[in-house]
């Protein structure tokens, strides 16, 4: 089984001939079919998370089928609205809302917040108030069972995403008259596979934040569920199937009675459009394993050394050789630059590329690319058959002082 259709292998190809250096294609005439489908119902309004992939290109995209943006900094704010989108559609989350970052956003016209703890009601009320208007406001809540418990969550340590509904139960609305309290939001899994786990995972969700909101003394008009739908990183892996789980959703949106049920997605959205194009710089034998030694490493694709999973990846060329089992490093003088071992054609040499697959989302911008002064990779996207440049390959000049 293989990642990449025909086509895609074809056009990847064609660009590989013009240069030498590693870069990005995204295929937006798959990411519309794909969009298309996901905003195709009428149980969940869904948003798009724009840290997954804050390229202009995929943000008009996912504009042009009908999501909005949940961003997280004023930086992902600013290039959302450059794409001619409203600020009336932008959600703001994220566990760092200074009073300035807060007043940007007002400035700017946003008006839906998901406030992560005491000092943000505070803050979002005061700012409000200033500006005398009345922002719709999401508690973020983080849930923790007993360890004694079956624990729905599977790993449920502590984060700075939310607060505990112990820690939220002390807030007294009727103290932030300029804020809308419309809902709860939740969200602390991620990259899930199976439709009928995440269905209990919600389910064990509603009792907990019914209470909340009635301790708090608010109806639970929106419920926002957050991300982490996943997609496959191995040809064996399971998919979500996006009809089981607006079903799912359905059952939720029923049991708990709210108006409205939200979901920011990044991976799922965005993640199976994207490629990363690697040429090969050698192969070697070392201690009787092969190692492949490519042109660009974590400091265009660091996922691999933060998470411990590999993105897919396959040989451009295609040859019915042997293939045995190599070690892939990049560049970067630090053993911490592996991007996985993959079973690949023996005969692999330096006029070869690797094609790296789903890397749509949590690629470019999840990395680290000054370290080492390597060149930043340049982003494609391939629109109705047509290749754009959307960002040029950089050199280190370009960023060094
Ligand atoms: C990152 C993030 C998401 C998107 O998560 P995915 O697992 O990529 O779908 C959604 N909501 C919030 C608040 C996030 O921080």
């Amino acid at each position: 089984m293989s990642f990449l259709s025909t086509p895609q292998r074809q056009l990847l190809a064609e660009l590989c001939q013009q240069t030498d250096l590693p870069f990005y294609l995204y295929d937006l005439d798959k990411l519309e079919a794909h969009l298309t489908q996901l905003t195709s119902q009428n149980v969940v309004k869904l948003w798009y998370a724009v840290k997954a992939n804050p390229l202009s290109a995929i943000i008009q995209t996912l504009d042009k089928c009908g999501f909005d943006f949940d961003v997280a900094s004023s930086g992902e704010l600013n290039q959302v609205l450059a794409q001619g989108i409203d600020a009336k559609r932008v959600l703001n989350t994220g566990p760092a809302k200074s009073k300035k970052q807060i007043r940007h956003f007002l400035d700017k016209g946003v008006r839906t917040f998901v406030a992560e703890s005491h000092n943000q009601v505070a803050w979002l009320n005061q700012a409000a108030s200033e500006h005398n208007l009345t922002l719709r406001i999401l508690l973020r809540v983080q849930l923790r069972w007993p360890d004694s418990e079956k624990n729905p969550l599977g790993g449920d340590s502590l984060t700075p995403f939310g607060l505990g509904c112990d820690d939220w139960a002390t807030l007294s609305i009727a103290d932030y008259p300029a804020l809308d309290f419309a809902g709860l939001h939740i969200f602390q899994w991620g990259n899930m596979l199976s439709t009928p786990k995440l269905a209990e995972l919600w389910r064990a969700m509603i009792a907990p934040l019914q209470s909340l909101s009635k301790q708090l003394g608010f109806d639970l008009r929106i419920l926002d569920l957050g991300g982490g739908l996943g997609i496959p990183y191995c040809a064996s892996s399971t998919e979500l199937v996006w009809q089981e789980l607006v079903d799912a959703l359905a059952t939720i949106k029923h049991a708990v009675g709210c108006e409205e049920l939200w979901m920011e997605l990044g991976r799922y959205a965005v993640g199976e459009v994207g490629f990363y194009a690697n040429p090969v710089v050698e192969q070697k034998q070392n201690y009787g394993a092969n190692q492949l030694i490519v042109a660009g490493g974590i400091n265009h694709i660091l996922r691999p050394a933060v998470t411990n999973q590999a993105f897919p990846a396959e040989l451009l060329r295609e040859t019915d050789s042997k293939t045995k089992p190599y070690l892939v490093h990049g560049p970067l003088c630090t053993a911490l630059d592996s991007l996985g071992q993959f079973e690949l054609a023996n005969d692999i040499n330096d006029t070869d590329w690797l094609i790296f697959a789903q890397c749509g989302a949590y690629g470019f911008t999840e990395s680290m690319p000054y370290f080492l002064c390597h060149e930043l990779p340049a982003e494609f996207v391939v629109k109705n058959g047509v290749v754009t440049c959307v960002r040029q390959s950089e050199s280190a000049d370009y960023y060094l002082r």
